[in-house]
């Protein structure tokens, strides 16, 4: 049955250092990373959208056109005058990356502002993705309009799909980081956390305890992702589950593993895979992604559905 999905967040300009001391500029953010694999793996007759703001600027233009050329729908992203998209910088040193950013003043911290526009967005589709990033980008009034059209979503009917994504420097307060995360698994039917974070952001003494934290917030169905672990899944009544995680033999770039396992997810749910299948899948793909440069890999490159 046809369908939207809709990832609500913010990307960013991506800068990336190459050869002679130039700079490779790509897009990516973690729900846009999300976006762009389950749009690969989707069943056709879905449709995928963004859920943004840009600014009115050349580069905001340039972000579109490649969310556009990538078959993402962008009539969900907002233009906001005076601002512009937020960026990174990738260094690269000794084989190790760090990061610079400049996103304080993006537009996508605007894009809980207008709760009409969030509601039409919401309202047009059946699977809504968001994460805790988008949660720290906002400032407490616009949080609590976002997770008020999600908590309705959910309410509806529709499917809700969280990943805490924790990433405590977004936040100037680890209580206030907590609380809103737990607020988002909340408003969320999936939520999809990484065991590390959770351990040592909620202090989770196994990946039970963190499927019964978030069970007991009403969260129904769990997918808890370990890495090369694997992933634990809780689905509703039926029995714990673990899926092994797709051997990698070189790990280039873990860039965007999660993010890509979280798409290719929820894509194949929807086409009506069980959960334990659409989690081995999301396994293979986050290993393509793995054994590969960039946060968002070609097509190609990935294993088939
Ligand atoms: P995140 O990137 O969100 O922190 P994880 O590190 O748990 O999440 O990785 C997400 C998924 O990527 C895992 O569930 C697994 O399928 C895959 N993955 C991550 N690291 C490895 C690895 N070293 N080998 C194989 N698969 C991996």
């Amino acid at each position: 049955m046809a369908g939207k999905m809709l990832a609500i967040g913010e990307c960013m300009v991506e800068l990336m250092q190459a050869e002679g001391g130039l700079l490779r500029k790509g897009y990516a953010g973690d729900t846009f990373n999300a976006a762009y694999y389950a749009r690969l793996f989707m069943p056709a007759d879905w449709t995928v959208a963004y859920c943004s703001a840009v600014g009115t600027d050349t580069v905001s233009d340039e972000m579109l056109a490649f969310m556009a050329e990538k078959a993402i729908d962008t009539s969900a992203v907002r233009r906001i005058e005076n601002r512009s998209a937020g960026l990174y910088m990738i260094h690269l040193k000794d084989g190790e990356r760090s990061f610079s950013y400049w996103r304080s003043h993006s537009a996508a911290k605007l894009l809980a502002d207008d709760a009409e526009h969030l509601r039409r967005a919401i309202e047009a589709s059946d699977l809504i993705l968001f994460s805790g990033i988008t949660l720290a980008i906002l400032a407490p009034d616009a949080v609590e309009t976002l997770l008020s059209e999600l908590r309705r979503a959910k309410a509806a009917g529709k499917t809700v799909v969280f990943d805490p994504n924790i990433r405590p420097r977004l936040w100037d307060d680890a209580e206030r980081m907590r609380r809103t995360l737990t607020d988002g698994a909340r408003a969320a039917t999936l939520v999809m956390p990484s065991f590390d974070d959770e351990m040592t952001h909620f202090g989770d003494a196994s990946i039970d305890a963190t499927i019964a934290r978030y069970k007991s917030l009403g969260a129904t169905n769990l997918v808890v992702k370990d890495g090369e672990k694997g992933v634990t899944l809780a689905f509703g009544d039926a029995p714990v589950e673990h899926v092994p995680a797709t051997p990698v033999e070189r790990v280039v770039d873990t860039t965007s593993a999660g993010d890509s396992f979280n798409g290719a997810f929820v894509s194949r749910l929807v086409a009506g895979d069980k959960p334990a299948q659409a989690a081995a899948l999301a396994a293979s793909v986050a290993a393509g992604v793995i054994g590969h440069h960039g946060a968002l890999v070609a097509r190609e490159k990935l294993p088939a559905a």
